[in-house]
């Protein structure tokens, strides 16, 4: 039997708030049912940030409601702050019995951080531990995020001791995966190696996921790094949803289809149907097209 990869489907909302169309809920939802009929382990669906500011985003509380629940799927959900827990609070009612994840983002660089999140590294974490804390009765899944594993936009080259570091500091609020995200794209295998294998000193690698963006077209060389390390849990863009908002017109999350293509060439199974994905593919390139 091959050893099992799970991939953590993030078009529906990293790569859709990315794009500047925005799509409506119908279809966001038609997109959603798809991949979760291709067998991926978890889908992110939407988000509870401000719409004035993610337009994008705006009705994840219907999508929530809309979509069809799939046995042994897991839902996710970025929640950024308290405000953002009522909206999910609310709209998990509407349908239930879904395994539902909070999405806790944290960036390695102050700039991130500041840029991305309008407050320090220190800040965020005191905003992420409020939502847990808060979120605890739910019952729910977490998972974190952090951004600028390498590369930051405005900082330059990221420290892998900053990155371990706010790893540390996220662990300690909660244990729980936590996904490292080569945000621009420009890491190498040596270099994500790297910064992995010192996060990996304060989080156990069993709980380390691997979210590439292909902008420097080394998003499969380094998932295939992250697997010789030990990492078992990818986040991928079905279609390469979302482009690099930091280079525009470039590539951004790494397409799902390539990204399960290289692990099971690697022998891993992901128990993706890959023509169903193919099929939520071409959904996502239409969308995208449809002006
Ligand atoms: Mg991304």
């Amino acid at each position: 039997m091959s050893e099992v990869v799970r991939i953590h489907e993030v078009g529906p909302r990293d790569g859709l708030q990315a794009e500047k169309r925005i799509v409506p809920v119908a279809e966001r939802v038609a997109l959603i049912d798809k991949l979760s009929a291709s067998g991926v382990w978890a889908i992110e669906v939407g988000s509870f940030v401000n719409p004035a500011r993610v337009p994008q985003m705006a009705g994840t509380d219907q999508v929530m409601a809309m979509l069809t629940p799939k046995a042994g799927m897991v839902y996710s959900v970025l929640v950024p702050n308290l405000r953002g827990l009522e909206g999910f609070i609310a709209a998990r009612a509407s349908n239930t019995g879904l395994d539902w994840e909070i999405a806790l983002f944290i960036a390695a660089s102050e700039g991130f951080s500041r840029a991305n999140i309008g407050c320090s590294i220190a800040e965020s974490l005191t905003r992420v531990s409020a939502v847990v804390e808060a979120a605890r009765p739910l019952g729910v899944r977490l998972r974190g995020y952090i951004s600028c594993l390498t590369d930051c936009p405005y900082d330059g080259p990221v420290d892998p001791a900053a990155v371990a570091r706010v790893a540390k500091a996220l662990y300690d609020i909660a244990p729980m995966p936590i996904s490292l995200g080569d945000t621009l794209g420009r890491g190498t295998p040596e270099r994500v190696t790297k910064a992995i294998a010192a996060v990996a000193q304060n989080v156990p690698l069993s709980q380390l996921a691997g979210h590439f963006h292909d902008t420097g077209g080394k998003a499969a060389d380094n998932i295939e790094a992250a697997l010789a390390l030990g990492l078992r849990d990818f986040d991928a863009a079905v279609g390469g949803l979302g482009g690099c908002p930091f280079a525009p017109g470039a590539p951004g999350n790494v397409a799902t289809e390539l990204a399960v293509a290289r692990i099971e060439a690697l022998g891993y199974a992901t128990g993706v149907n890959r023509a169903i994905l193919a099929g939520a593919a071409q959904m996502a390139r239409d969308m995208r097209a449809a002006q």
